[in-house]
């Protein structure tokens, strides 16, 4: 068959070569999590990967649980993976779970043994271990290895039917104790666990190993390629063997990538639920958390963690990507899609003394120069107003491109100001400004093109809001002086609130979960309120890259 699609990178040549080759007529992927924590950015990666596929080859792609390890498993890891995977636009075929074949599993596992191919075996855990061999050394064989296929088989039963204790036996394939792939050296397949099933409930006390049940339901399920990451490659031989062994007709082929690493970014479940677990984050789902409902909870847009993958692309090799480059695809998402509105973080007032108490002017902002149908609001100046503190300056610096005294300054949106005089505090700090706005200076007016330093954001008092800004930072810092452990890294100025800030009217009038651009400052989400009504924003992610910055 001829194929007419351009191949982005190996797995998609490799997928070109088989459907030409006439090894496969269709296209069948599966993301295959299993449902012991959040998902993380690391998993975005393998579902635009293989949901990826599905829609360049209009093939199909199923969300298939690996839930058979009962004791860390949970419903409610299975509710999160089903909604972050909906929220990232994907959609599955079939929604799946390896639980669903325990029985066939079960059955196949008998057909290995009535040929010959897997025994039980009385070791325990550590004599498997011991006997396994090394890299450089063969294993030992099992006295058990040659029991009868009748009396493996009554053994097997005995273990599903609970004669025997936890851990007492196992069932192994019988491959080659001396292979050079200790993944080939009788492997187990089954063991014996008396742990309560998220789903099978305490129907089984024996479940089958990963290495068994993930071959045996990716060709069931009828996938042709199964896609997983790298350290699984050396388990690529076992794969095959199951397969063939099972007499599977038209076998998966299994495909390995480089998994996503992000520079100072944790990408293990076990090491994320220990930071739920420990308090150190709120939950799963912080902002700070590289999860995908971290990411949500943040504020980073779908579009843009998909951007994210398509720009790291598809390796064999393994290798560490700065979390830059999703800042600043998110960065980029937002430029397009976020209103801009006006807040000051730190206020100082300004008396504008050419305004009457009651006066109000108003004027009509552009919601997002960058998107034509985003509309505009409006901004009204009155006499009393604050700007960022930062935006004045007693002592300029050179090159200050801000207010200084009897300077001017555009407020943004509106007109220019002058500094008519400043009102100190007892301890030298400003107190107050007093300024005038110049005539017909707004765009478009006689005097707008008066040249002015800079162009500052404003809130005018009576009109502004009191809000929360929650500022995120990465939860690690950098490794350095050969500290690598994540607990030596945790970075405890993570999250920092800044109380007090100014909101324009305009940036609470939108449903919560709205992104921002708050001019001159970063990228923020409306985040409804806090317990006592304040309204907060999180930091999406700043203007410019910190990154180049430093
Ligand atoms: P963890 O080590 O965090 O528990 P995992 O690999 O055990 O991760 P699974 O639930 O088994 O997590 O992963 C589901 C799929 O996502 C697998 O196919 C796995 O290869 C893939 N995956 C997990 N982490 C990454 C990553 N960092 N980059 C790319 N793919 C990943
Ligand atoms: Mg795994």
């Amino acid at each position: 068959m001829k194929v007419d699609v351009e191949p982005a990178n190996f797995i998609e040549d490799f997928i070109v070569e088989d459907l030409e080759s006439g090894r496969y007529h269709y296209v069948y992927t599966r993301f295959p999590p299993e449902p012991n924590g959040y998902l993380h950015v690391g998993h975005s990666k393998s579902l635009c990967i293989n949901f990826g596929i599905k829609e360049k080859f209009r093939g199909r792609c199923n969300l298939r649980f690996d839930d058979t390890n009962p004791v860390k498993e949970d419903v409610e890891y299975v509710d999160s993976i089903k909604e972050d995977i909906r929220w990232l636009g994907f959609e599955w075929d079939r929604e799946l779970y390896a639980s669903d074949y325990f029985e066939q599993t079960f059955e196949y596992a008998v057909k290995l043994i009535k040929n010959g191919a897997a025994y039980v075996c009385d070791y325990s855990a550590e004599e498997i271990r011991l006997t396994r061999g090394t890299l450089n050394e063969p294993g030992k064989e099992s006295p058990y290895r040659n029991r009868s296929a009748e009396e493996n088989l009554e053994l097997f039963y005995g273990m599903r039917d609970g004669k025997y204790p936890d851990g007492s036996k196992v069932l192994r394939a019988k491959i080659d104790m001396a292979s050079p792939n200790i993944n080939m050296r009788d492997p187990v397949l089954y063991r014996i666990l008396r742990a309560h099933h998220h789903r099978t409930g305490d129907k089984w006390c024996i479940y089958p190993m990963y290495d068994f049940a993930h071959p045996i339901g990716d060709a069931l399920d009828g996938v042709t390629h199964s896609i997983c990451t790298l350290e699984f490659e050396d388990h690529r031989p076992l794969y095959d063997w199951v397969t063939a062994q099972c007499g599977f007709e038209m076998p998966p082929r299994q495909i390995e990538f480089a998994r996503l690493n992000i520079k100072n970014t944790i990408m293990s479940k076990r090491y994320l639920k220990k930071l739920v677990d420990t308090g150190f984050v709120s939950g799963w789902n912080d902002p700070r958390m590289p999860t995908i409902s971290g990411m949500r909870e943040r504020g980073y847009p779908p579009e843009a963690i998909k951007e994210f993958c398509a720009r790291v692309g598809v390796a064999k090799a393994n290798s560490e990507v700065d979390p830059s480059l999703l800042e600043f695809c998110v960065r980029e998402r937002l430029n397009l899609t976020a209103d801009r509105a006006m807040v000051v973080e730190d206020p100082l007032e300004v008396m504008i003394d050419n305004l009457a108490d009651d006066e109000a002017r108003e004027f009509d902002v552009i919601n997002n120069p960058n998107n034509e149908d985003s509309g505009t609001h409006k901004v009204v100046l009155r006499k009393k107003i604050y700007i960022d503190s930062s935006d004045f300056s007693l002592d300029p610096p050179p090159k200050y491109k801000r207010l200084t005294e009897g300077g001017t300054v555009r407020l943004k949106g509106a007109y220019i100001l002058r500094h008519v005089a400043t009102e100190l505090n007892p301890d030298g700090s400003v107190k107050r400004l007093r300024c005038e706005y110049i005539e017909d200076s707004q765009q478009g007016g006689a005097n707008a093109g008066m040249k002015v330093k800079g162009t500052v954001q404003w809130v005018s008092a009576g009109d502004a809001a009191d809000v929360a800004l929650y500022k995120y930072e990465s939860l690690l810092v950098d490794a350095k002086d050969g500290v690598t452990d994540f607990n030596e890294r945790l970075n405890p100025d993570s999250l920092k609130v800044v109380r007090g800030a100014k909101a324009e009217p305009f940036a609470l009038e939108k449903e919560p979960g709205t992104a921002f651009q708050f001019m001159r400052m970063a990228y923020y989400k409306y985040a409804g309120a806090e317990a006592d009504g304040v309204p907060k924003f999180y930091r999406i992610v700043e203007l410019k890259d910190s990154y180049n910055k430093k």
